[in-house]
């Protein structure tokens, strides 16, 4: 019998397992699920800009775990694309891997009879899973499946997102998605007021720049900090202390491992450099300066660093203490988190140059010192006097306001799947997957069904550095379960 199998959500993730499971698998029936417009795009790589780029690079983006340069050699067997894309340390515009993704799928659905293997593409989501373990999609059309892998990344920003700036959102000049085409939203001359200051907020400060806007920009960070620069530079610098391989033993203490990042960090620079470049609180517009210098002259070793120490933890975490753990999520998470969001130094030039010409200004403050003013028809920051009349919510979904997705929520409700949404608001799987209850409808003739679940998602309570390649490893081990079970 064929293995019936669905996908839910057909972005990165979604496409990576399905192209794992029909290079690896035979007679399968695959049945994948997600509006049109984000096939093999997903949300964050729907906008098709050359401005917005991918933030890793090119020997660090592949479909394929095993074959890390799978996504570089196929940039290179293409004619049309600029050699400047061509190499390991590029960084491409995200457009480019959605189209990798589309190709690479496409060769492998041309093989996919010659392993049995059928695969069916719904325009639909599937909205709800009942008591008979029945799937339901927004036709109302209902399927059973042996194995359920759900990539539906940050779950409620595609559905139904609760607005989070509550009565700013009910004004003129409000738009709400993060994750946006601006093409007709915002004129020329409109003053633009972003809340949040991470990656989609430096997409939309990059598609201004793209659609010639002249207005005035403002970026509102909550915590005054802006992504961290990353650029093609430095890339092979190994690091003296923090590698992996020093960390055989089986216990670990957080202050051996803080002794050594420090020891490792003052390899690179001096120690009033390193006091500086963690003040996190300094100016926001100081900060990206100190970013663009440190990417530039010590080659972005800092980058290297910060992905190393989170690669221990990540290795090491259940081997903390809890009073560890804890220490280590308030000390160094915001580090690790500013490092991991990061971007191109390209993109960081430009928000420089906007900076110093006074077209951009960074403040560090939250949505609620924002307010309406009906006289001025526009958004004013407290205790500023710049009207803004287009505010854009490019700030991270709040979990408390959170709406679960309707399918979701019935598979929770269920049990069919344990699970926590964190606070990048993606599924925790918690580096194993969700097994049905064992115990559940043990009178029922069928089975439930195998749920997974992988995405942009916290790994052991930990960011995970480069979603790309964990989605591509995740599906890998999803790929052999399966295959194997
Ligand atoms: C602005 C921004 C920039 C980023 N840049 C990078 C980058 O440069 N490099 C990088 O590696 N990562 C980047 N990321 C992280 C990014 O989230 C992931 O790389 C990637 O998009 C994750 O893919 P995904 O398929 O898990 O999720 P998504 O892209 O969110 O796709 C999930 C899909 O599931 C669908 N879906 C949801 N629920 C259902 C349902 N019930 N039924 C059917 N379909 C459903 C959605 O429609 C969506 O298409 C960025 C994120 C943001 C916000």
């Amino acid at each position: 019998m064929k293995k019936k199998i669905a996908i839910v959500g057909a972005g990165p993730c979604g496409i990576s397992v399905l192209i794992n499971l029909l290079k690896n698998l035979s007679n399968s029936d695959i049945s994948i699920f997600d509006i049109n417009q984000n096939f093999c795009k997903g949300n964050s790589f729907r906008v098709d800009s050359d401005s917005l780029l991918l933030n890793t690079t090119v020997d660090t983006t592949s479909v394929f775990y095993e074959d890390r340069l799978h996504f570089f050699k196929w940039l290179n067997s293409k004619k049309d694309i600029p050699k400047k894309y061509k190499l390991k340390s590029a960084f491409v515009p995200r457009n480019l891997a959605s189209k990798y993704l589309f190709e690479t799928l496409n060769e492998y659905l041309l093989k996919s009879s010659e392993k049995n293997n059928n695969v069916r593409i719904f325009d639909f989501f599937l909205f709800k899973y009942d008591a008979k373990h029945t799937f339901i999609d927004t036709s109302m059309n209902e399927y059973l499946f042996k194995y359920v892998i759900l990539c539906t990344g940050h779950t409620s920003s595609s559905i139904n997102m609760k607005c989070k700036l509550g009565e700013l959102s009910n004004n003129d000049g409000y738009i709400e998605n993060s994750f946006l085409n601006i093409n007709g939203k915002i004129h020329k001359n409109d003053n633009v007021l972003i809340i949040g200051s991470n990656l989609s907020a430096i997409d939309t400060m990059l598609l201004l720049n793209e659609s010639k806007h002249q207005g005035k920009i403002c970026i509102l960070s909550k915590s005054g900090s802006l992504p961290s620069v990353r650029s093609d530079m430095g890339g092979d610098y190994k690091p003296k202390y923090l590698g992996l391989e020093g960390f055989k033993s089986e216990t670990i203490s957080v202050n051996h491992l803080k002794r050594l990042f420090f020891k490792e960090l003052l390899l690179l620079t001096t120690k009033e450099d390193v006091k500086s470049y963690f003040l996190i609180s300094k100016d926001p517009k100081i900060q990206l300066e100190t970013d663009i210098l440190n990417c530039i002259y010590s080659k972005n070793k800092w980058q290297v660093l910060v992905f190393s120490m989170l690669e221990i933890l990540t290795n090491y975490w259940f081997k903390f203490s809890t009073a560890d753990r804890i220490l280590i999520k308030n000390k160094y998470k915001k580090i690790i988190d500013r490092f991991i969001s990061s971007m191109p130094l390209e993109n960081a030039l430009l928000l420089k140059d906007y900076l110093n010409n006074g077209r951009l200004e960074i403040t560090k403050s939250s949505h609620e010192n924002v307010y309406y003013s009906n006289s001025k028809k526009g958004f004013l920051i407290k205790n500023k006097n710049v009207v803004y009349n287009k505010i854009i919510d490019s700030s991270p979904i709040n979990i408390e306001n959170k709406d679960f997705s309707s399918l979701l929520n019935s598979m929770l409700e269920i049990g069919v799947v344990k699970t926590n949404i964190n606070r990048l608001n993606s599924l925790d799987i918690d580096n194993k997957f969700f097994k049905c209850r064992n115990d559940f409808d043990a009178n029922s003739n069928i089975d439930t069904p195998i749920v997974y679940a992988i995405g942009p998602t916290l790994r052991n309570n930990l960011i995970v550095s480069n979603f790309f390649l964990e989605s591509s490893r995740q599906a890998n081990i999803i790929t052999n379960h399966i295959s194997t079970s």
